[in-house]
């Protein structure tokens, strides 16, 4: 079965016939291919043979959020120059959000702008990052620190892609559908809470239900000036955590963080914006039961303050935070205390330990 989601400017077609991309391609002077070494092994013998007609020039880069900086960029746009690609040419990125965010990058900077498709092969991409038209590269320590707001020509999502996921990447991923749930989908809610196993459910309806948030909410807030924070519920205190254990030997993935900055900021919730205790329970209880989150290492208080301190979302010196009430509706901009977020991380402490 599949689906076709139509946003303003251009559509996401899930699980739809390759030959639905191809037919994106005519009139386009050159095609290239974006993939990391992954998703050249994993993924571009899918796609392949629908492409070969289109004599499509491959650009492969090395796996990892590590290459997503200005270095990478270079050498793709020395490639697109070196293939004499131009504004009439489009670019396919093939991998995950790291594929995705800088291959959209380098395509709308390039002589000003070509076309670019995103057929994105992670959970993580095909929920979340796929969408919203953010794009950009990590620049000297900050995360996404440049980059640009455009949409891309098409979305294609297959869940055959996850199959060659590893498990730890596929419920990394899942965090987000979790998380779409619980802001603005409570039936979806119910439905995900009982889930054991990640790999017996049915994708195309998954990712249909929690594009359909991040759909919505995008669609109210193209440019992040309200509801669309929303989408940072878990976010405030997960990237604290997930920053910095980035330092350590043990990096967490941001899906695993998220998971974490879930449970916690279900309990800020609790605080703040009267979430049930029975709802708290339930949050917690259904992460832990897909997650091993480790115990937190309290002598590391200061740098997660620190990295919440300086959230983007914040105004006037001011922690905001996005928080639920009840599950399936979400506050923005609510302001929390430290000692707040200090019990918030104590009931996450006395679940794991
Ligand atoms: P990723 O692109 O690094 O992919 C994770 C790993 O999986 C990589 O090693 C990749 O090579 C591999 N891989 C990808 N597809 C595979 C497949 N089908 N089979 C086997 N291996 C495969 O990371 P990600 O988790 O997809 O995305 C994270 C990035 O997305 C971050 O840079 C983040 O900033 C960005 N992001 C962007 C947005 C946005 O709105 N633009 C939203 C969320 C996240
Ligand atoms: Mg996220």
């Amino acid at each position: 079965m599949s689906t076709t989601l139509s946003l303003p400017k251009y559509s996401i077609f899930l699980n739809a016939d390759w030959s639905e991309l191809t037919r994106l391609l005519a009139g386009h002077s050159k095609v290239a291919v974006l993939v990391d070494n992954h998703t050249y092994a994993h993924c571009w013998p899918l796609l392949e043979k629908y492409l070969s007609p289109y004599a499509p020039v491959l650009i492969e880069i090395p796996a990892g959020e590590i290459h997503k900086n200005i270095d990478t960029c270079q050498l793709i746009w020395q490639k697109m120059l070196d293939v004499q690609l131009d504004r009439k040419s489009i670019l396919i990125n093939l991998g995950g959000g790291v594929i995705g965010d800088m291959g959209g990058f380098c395509a709308s900077t390039f002589k000003r702008g070509m076309d670019f498709i995103q057929v994105p092969t992670t959970l993580l991409s095909q929920v979340d990052a796929s969408i919203g038209g953010k794009l950009g590269i990590d620049f000297q320590g900050v995360k996404n620190g440049i980059g640009v707001f455009r949409d891309p020509k098409a979305v294609f999502i297959q869940p055959v892609f996850l199959e060659t996921l590893s498990d730890r990447e596929l419920r990394s991923g899942f965090a987000e559908v979790l998380k779409h749930a619980l802001i603005d989908d409570a039936d979806h809610w119910q439905q995900l809470k009982g889930v054991k196993d990640l790999r017996s459910l049915d994708w195309n309806q998954e990712i249909a239900r929690s594009l359909e948030v991040k759909r919505h909410i995008v669609e109210e807030d193209p440019f992040e000036r309200g509801a669309r924070k929303a989408l940072n519920f878990g976010h405030t205190l997960g990237h604290a955590i997930e920053g910095q254990a980035l330092e350590t030997e043990n990096p967490l993935l941001h899906g695993e963080a998220i998971a974490i900055g879930m449970i916690a900021e279900a309990h800020l919730s609790m605080q703040k914006t009267g979430l049930s205790e029975a709802a708290l329970q339930e949050v917690s209880d259904t992460i832990l039961s897909i997650y091993e989150p480790p115990a937190l290492d309290f002598s590391h208080w200061d740098t997660w303050m620190d990295f919440m301190r300086n959230d983007k979302k914040n105004e006037a010196d001011q922690i905001l935070c996005s928080l639920i009430s009840p599950i399936g509706d979400y506050k923005v901009n609510i302001s929390v205390q430290e000692q707040e977020i200090r019990a918030a991380l104590a009931y996450y402490q006395g679940l794991v330990s």
